[in-house]
């Protein structure tokens, strides 16, 4: 299953360092989020989950 052309793309949050896989990306007008929280720009100051990554809006 293992695939080598996975196009990766950073999410669009400023502050955050997380890159996923377009195909896991949350897409929010247009731009592409590592997830929900960053695709809703932080509404309630949650950070994502991720290891090492400081954006919570
Ligand atoms: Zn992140
Ligand atoms: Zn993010
Ligand atoms: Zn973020």
């Amino acid at each position: 299953m293992a695939s080598v052309d996975v196009e990766m793309v950073k999410c669009a949050c400023t502050d955050c360092v997380c890159v996923v896989p377009v195909a896991k990306a949350v897409t929010r007008e247009g731009k592409a989020y590592c997830c929900d929280e960053c695709a809703s720009g932080h509404a309630d100051h949650a950070g994502c989950d991720h290891a090492g990554c400081t954006c919570h809006g």
